[in-house]
């Protein structure tokens, strides 16, 4: 406990790039049968902006619910950056924009608020039968799905052993292939953004056998570049719109320890 524990979970969250996800036992996901490219073809007479919203809103509200799963482990001090694969950290940018290192639990306390206050803004995402999609609503979209798959990295990266203790992997690993066959379908979230998970991709088949490489990607990404580019983003940060820090509760040692052993 105290000192050596610690530096066990800074050194297990932060420093394992092992890539545990990729490990054959735990490449499944929920609901196997289902292809979710279909799932995402929107039908006849479907608004694209209700298609994108209501896609988003799932995506969110599944990613928040699996971080919940495991918030009590996400802690600054085992987090002490916002980190995914591949050694990849996100900056946040702090309300006077600037770029600052943050803990993760922070920096997804930050993408849950940011995202739950946008979700409720009727302005944004409406809900009565009068109010219109806002014309940019593609660009809100997309900076909430790039936010989303961040939280869904640094699950895969510093997470994913106690998923699999609590058997959630599968679920987590459904989420990301929705987002991702979404995001293939609409091209919404950066490549050099997803790029970082782009094995999982590969290894869960989350595209199918015949459309599944990276050059593939590459080349669909290349043909909506002029797109994407209109995006206003910046680096691997982000400009939040509201901040309210709240780390999470830390404890919880009866999983803590078995975690430790796993
Ligand atoms: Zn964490």
């Amino acid at each position: 406990m105290g000192k050596g524990r610690k530096a066990k979970d800074k050194e297990s969250s932060c420093n394992d790039d092992n890539k545990l996800y990729l490990e054959e036992a735990v490449l499944e996901k929920k609901l196997p049968d289902i292809d979710l490219r279909i799932l995402v073809e929107m039908p006849n007479g479907i608004d694209f902006n209700e298609w994108l919203a209501s896609h988003t809103i799932s995506i969110f509200d599944n990613t928040n619910l699996i971080y919940g799963t495991v918030s009590e482990f996400c802690t600054i001090s085992g987090c002490p950056d916002m980190v995914g694969p591949s050694y990849r950290t996100y900056l946040w940018f702090d309300e006077k924009g600037k770029k600052s290192r943050v803990a993760a639990p922070l920096y997804i306390d930050y993408v849950m608020t940011f995202v739950q206050k946008t979700i409720n803004d009727e302005t944004i995402f409406p809900t009565k039968y009068a109010n219109e999609f806002p014309v940019g609503l593609e660009i809100v979209v997309k900076k909430i799905l790039r936010l989303l798959f961040h939280v869904i990295a640094h699950l895969y990266h510093s997470h994913f052993r106690e998923l699999v203790l609590l058997n959630l992997h599968t679920h987590l690993n459904c989420v990301f292939a929705h987002l991702s066959v979404f995001n293939h379908r609409y091209q919404l979230i950066e490549q050099r953004e997803t790029e970082i998970l782009q094995d999982l991709v590969v290894a869960l088949k989350i595209l199918g056998d015949d459309e599944e490489t990276a050059t593939e990607v590459n080349e669909s990404i290349d043909e909506y570049k002029d797109v994407i580019n209109k995006e206003p983003t910046m680096s691997f940060a982000d400009q939040p719109i509201n901040m309210f820090p709240n780390p999470s509760p830390i404890n919880t040692q009866t999983l803590a320890t078995q975690i430790d052993n796993f």
